[in-house]
């Protein structure tokens, strides 16, 4: 069991609405994971191996999918890749680090 970020009632672990004030929780589900494009686990631009990671399952069977949606999808699931790449953040990008403190 898990409390609902909202209500603070106790939800099922795996509850994507919470069932006491009907708040959906999908956004909150892994509080702090950000989605990036993985450096160490990288075959093209990381999209996948970010994403294994982000949703806790192996890299390999993303990229299975991802080329089987490619084919079924006649091309769009390899425009929806280049996107990625484009809005996905690196690895390395998201790591928080100092900024210079403009005045
Ligand atoms: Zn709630």
């Amino acid at each position: 069991m898990k409390k609902c970020p909202y209500c603070a009632e106790e939800i099922q672990d795996d509850a994507i609405k919470c069932k006491h004030c009907g708040s959906n929780l999908a956004a909150s589900h892994w509080p702090g994971k950000k989605l990036y494009r993985s450096r160490s686990d990288r075959k093209l631009a990381g999209i996948c191996g970010g994403l294994g990671d982000y949703l806790n399952c192996d890299p390999t069977l993303i990229r299975v999918a991802w080329v089987i949606g490619a084919f079924l999808s006649a091309g769009v699931a390899v425009l929806a890749y280049l996107a990625l790449i484009f809005i996905v953040p690196n690895e390395d990008e998201i790591v928080p680090r100092p900024r210079p403190v403009s005045v």
